[in-house]
């Protein structure tokens, strides 16, 4: 299916509720299944029962001697490869493997920003498309994965850097995306809480908005993309470690796990953070990839106060608020290689002061929670979805800050690329010889630093 065709135009208009689909056949018995088990009805009866009539979302699968696909990673990336390699490819004897529980990686830890305001032509290639797929993925897996445009705003500090987001937004709207740059006094009425003060620091001369931009729950689209999955007969396999990988030669045949042997005709590793150890497991001890903490905060639900997604030019501060009520908002990445799924003090300090020269009214806010996650950063800031680097394996990573925007196309890309054997146009400049051949797809001009993508 080529982006853009006539199936995916009429999924992305916003009504393809279920009547339609009651009237065509499978899918139609399919939707109503399911539209009965997440009825009103069912919703009421639960809820008078104390919650216990609810099914699991998919099957606690066995693992099986051998698979013609094992996906190693059951964060968004390996679970949306396998629903599209089923839904799109009819590649249904899959398997995912998640060494934890679903969700525990990067998809349940982000700070669920959605958005495609890049400058390069292959990155606002990729994420538009996967812009689009959001637009239609809570009825493609007929989930609620609370997608939400309420726009991201990229505040600007100065004019030569409000110059660069003008050129930015310009870039983006010739690729096709949406990107409009506001003044201080259009800033001042979309975020009321935010100071413009000339008197500060970082005085805000102007943004640049991409209204399509905004936030999902990120356990939900693990959860729905799991089930759309475990609908088409793949097997997710919780608790399941990968600690080698079996050879024949030079090609990969499958894997070594907690749970025994498995074979396969081909593997693909979707592992973000752990890219560098599940590949050492394989012998490759050389990657363009670095582990890095990031982390993020939630302070105590308040009243609705900012219903965009506000990020800061003069550092790096990314800040929206959830449904609930807290503020959910990150940084930069603690500054060290680590596998560690928790950070140190330091970054706290400087993005509270970062969050309180924006907003001096959130000084006696109280955080509530805050976690870490390990960043695959690659050496470009851009990511990696290839055939390889051994023969009979397929590796996605180098997701940086930014994968959980990429979820949708990059399983989309991931299983094309993993069923016809070749690449996409989408995916194909996101390859490893890039870092060979000097083709790199650096956003920033930032070379291989990773804290600074
Ligand atoms: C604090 C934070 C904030 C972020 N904010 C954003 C944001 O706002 N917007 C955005 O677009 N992106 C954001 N990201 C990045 C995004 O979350 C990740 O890039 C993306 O989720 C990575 O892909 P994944 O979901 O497949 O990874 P993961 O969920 O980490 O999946 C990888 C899985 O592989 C499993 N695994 C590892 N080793 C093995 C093994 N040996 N055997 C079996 N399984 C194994 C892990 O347990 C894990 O579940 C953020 C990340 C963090 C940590």
């Amino acid at each position: 299916m080529k982006p853009g065709n006539k199936r995916q135009t009429r999924r992305n208009s916003h009504f393809t509720p279920f009547v339609p689909a009651l009237l065509s056949g499978t899918t139609g018995i399919r939707a109503a299944r399911e539209m009965k088990e997440y009825s009103a009805l069912k919703v009421l009866t639960n809820t008078l029962t104390g919650n216990r009539g609810w099914k699991p979302a998919w099957r606690k699968a066995e693992p099986k001697p051998s698979y013609d696909v094992i996906i190693i990673g059951g964060g968004g990336h390996g679970l949306a490869t396998a629903y599209y390699l089923a839904a799109n490819h009819g590649i249904t004897n899959v398997a995912v493997l998640e060494k934890g529980y679903l969700g525990s990686g990067n998809i349940g830890r982000n700070t669920t920003i959605v958005r495609s305001n890049y400058l390069l032509p292959q990155n606002i290639r990729f994420y538009e498309y996967s812009m689009k797929l959001w637009e239609s993925l809570s009825h493609e897996l007929n989930y609620n994965v609370m997608f939400s445009q309420r726009g991201i705003l990229n505040l600007a500090h100065s004019p030569a850097q409000l110059d660069d987001y003008i050129r930015r937004g310009n870039a983006m709207r010739l690729s096709g995306a949406d990107g409009k740059v506001l003044y201080p006094d259009e800033i001042a009425r979309f975020v009321p809480g935010l100071d413009l003060g000339g008197s500060q620091r970082f005085p805000v001369v102007g943004g640049l908005l991409q209204p399509r931009a905004g936030t999902a729950r990120h356990d939900a689209v693990a959860w729905g993309y799991a089930r759309g999955a475990d609908r088409h007969g793949v097997d997710i396999i919780e608790n399941c470690e990968v600690t080698g990988f079996l050879r024949d030669g030079g090609r990969v045949t499958g894997v070594q796990t907690s749970r025994g042997e498995i074979r396969a005709a081909k593997t693909a590793v979707a592992v973000a953070g752990s890219t560098s150890r599940v590949l050492k497991l394989a012998g490759i001890d050389r990657l363009p990839i670095e582990s890095h903490v990031l982390q993020a905060f939630v302070s105590e639900s308040i009243k609705p106060f900012v219903d965009t997604v506000v990020t800061f030019g003069g550092g790096h501060l990314y800040m929206s608020q959830s449904d609930k009520g807290g503020l959910v908002f990150g940084s930069d990445l603690d500054g060290y290689n680590s596998y560690a799924q928790r950070g140190n003090l330091p970054v706290i300090h400087d993005l509270m002061s970062e969050l309180l020269a924006l907003f001096p009214g959130l000084d006696r806010i109280r955080l509530l929670r805050s976690w870490g996650g390990v960043m695959d950063m690659s050496m470009d800031g851009s990511p990696i979805i290839t055939i390889g680097p051994l023969d009979g394996m397929y590796l996605n990573c180098g997701w940086c800050y930014g994968g959980f925007k990429a979820t949708p196309a990059s399983g989309w890309c991931f299983a094309w690329t993993i069923a016809k054997d070749e690449p996409h146009a989408i995916n194909a400049p996101f390859g490893l010889d890039r870092f060979y051949r000097g083709m790199l797809i650096d956003e920033k001009g930032q070379g291989p630093t990773p804290r600074l993508h």
